[in-house]
């Protein structure tokens, strides 16, 4: 789960990492009044789940209250990679000397969290990855000591030559570490890290992913989801309790188990279509997650076929096809379907889907094959 910029600054404050003030606001009165407020240049930002908003123009310094007001007009409401913009933060400008990057993910192949730093800050960490990966020092963390102080001055160095400034980045680095951990992220950023002319190392954005696995023992964190910032299609597939990710081809998929739906995706590939989703509907035959599945599914307008491939093991395959015949019923589906069940009660699945006029095979290869071909002729 993304969580704002205000938000994550919100946890960088709670260890102790410099961070300037901030307040968020919703409408161009309440910007003025907060730049009043602070006086001087404020800066005000969109508050999306995207990074490069300064690109994309949701970044603007405001050197008086009129021109906060100005700014916050034009960026509330804006479009930012698909995402609108219905708050922004207010926060006094800093003047800016240089800019550093620091960021922490979950490395999966090192299986630790780990580091990445480089004096390049202020621009995508990807880009400097590929024109000049001198510029990155990387370095995982034994969860079992957690960061030792030694890997924070080591990270820190590579940043500012100046004992000064590098004793200020270790702190920061040591306590973005903590920062991470006590909040079950899965990636945290600083983005710039900057140095002040009065000689000072602060953070002036910060991005924060908290792994969804982690929310249900962090309830004040759980709290900070804003559905309105991600897809609905997410939203409301979290909802009916669906795991579900979007893609770029055009056969939908449903299917029941993880394992199943991979196999699925891949078998769409084999025969040389794209599949349009990763769904699960798990282990329920329950018609009202067949429903949000295909409600789900055909929202995609990408979408020419849908297929169904369901394994019958304590799932019931005349409860899914039950289920899939009350959902059509339900919902108005122009498009093609088939359907693949095999398992425990396959044979009156089959009756009840041909009752219904619909197509029903019981060899995944064969209706994967034959969804591609749908696809492909629509
Ligand atoms: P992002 O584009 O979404 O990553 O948003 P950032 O918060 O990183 O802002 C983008 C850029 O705007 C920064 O890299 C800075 O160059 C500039 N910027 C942001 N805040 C300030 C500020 O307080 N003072 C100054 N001078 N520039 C700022
Ligand atoms: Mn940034």
């Amino acid at each position: 789960m993304d969580i704002h910029e205000y938000q994550a600054k919100e946890r960088f404050r709670s260890v102790g990492i410099p961070v300037p003030p901030g307040r968020v606001v919703s409408t161009p009165e309440e910007a003025e009044v907060a730049a009043e407020e602070y006086g001087g240049t404020v800066v005000v930002k969109a508050q999306v789940h995207s990074g490069g908003r300064g690109k994309a123009g949701g970044v603007k310094l405001a050197e008086d209250p009129a021109k906060a007001r100005d700014y916050a007009s034009q960026i509330l409401g804006m479009d930012i990679n698909g995402l609108s913009v219905d708050k922004v933060l207010i926060t006094p400008a800093e003047d800016i000397d240089t800019e550093a990057y620091v960021g922490v993910v979950i490395d999966r192949k090192a299986q630790a969290a780990t580091f990445m730093v480089s004096p390049e800050g202020g621009i995508d960490i990807e880009e400097v990855k590929r024109t000049n990966p001198k510029a990155i020092r990387k370095l995982s963390i034994d969860p079992r000591y957690g960061m030792l102080p030694h890997q924070a001055y080591w990270l820190a160095n590579f940043l500012y030559d100046d004992p000064n400034l590098a004793d200020q980045a270790r702190k920061i680095i040591a306590q973005l570490y903590d920062a991470f951990v006590s909040s079950g992220a899965e990636m945290a950023e600083i983005n710039p890290l900057i140095t002040t002319p009065a000689g000072e190392v602060k953070a002036i954005d910060a991005k924060m992913s908290i792994d969804d696995s982690e929310l249900f023992r962090r309830p004040d964190i759980a709290e900070m989801r804003d559905t309105s910032s991600e897809p609905p299609s997410e939203t409301k597939a979290r909802e009916a309790g669906l795991s579900y990710h979007k893609l770029d081809g055009d056969v939908g998929c449903c299917v029941n188990g993880a394992g199943l739906a991979m196999a699925t995706m891949d078998l769409v590939a084999h025969y040389e279509g794209n599949p349009a989703n990763f769904l699960d509907i798990g282990g329920s035959s329950n018609p009202d997650k067949v429903v949000a599945a295909l409600e789900i599914i055909t929202s995609d307008p990408n979408v020419k076929v849908i297929l169904f491939n369901i394994f019958g093991g304590i799932t019931r395959c005349d409860d899914v096809a039950n289920g899939i015949i009350e959902a059509i019923e339900k919902i108005d589906i122009e498009l093609p379907i088939v359907i693949r069940l095999t398992g425990t009660n396959e044979d009156r699945a089959l009756e009840i889907l041909e009752d219904a006029g619909l197509s029903a095979y019981t060899s995944m290869d064969e209706v994967v094959k034959k969804a591609v071909e749908l696809a492909g002729a629509a």
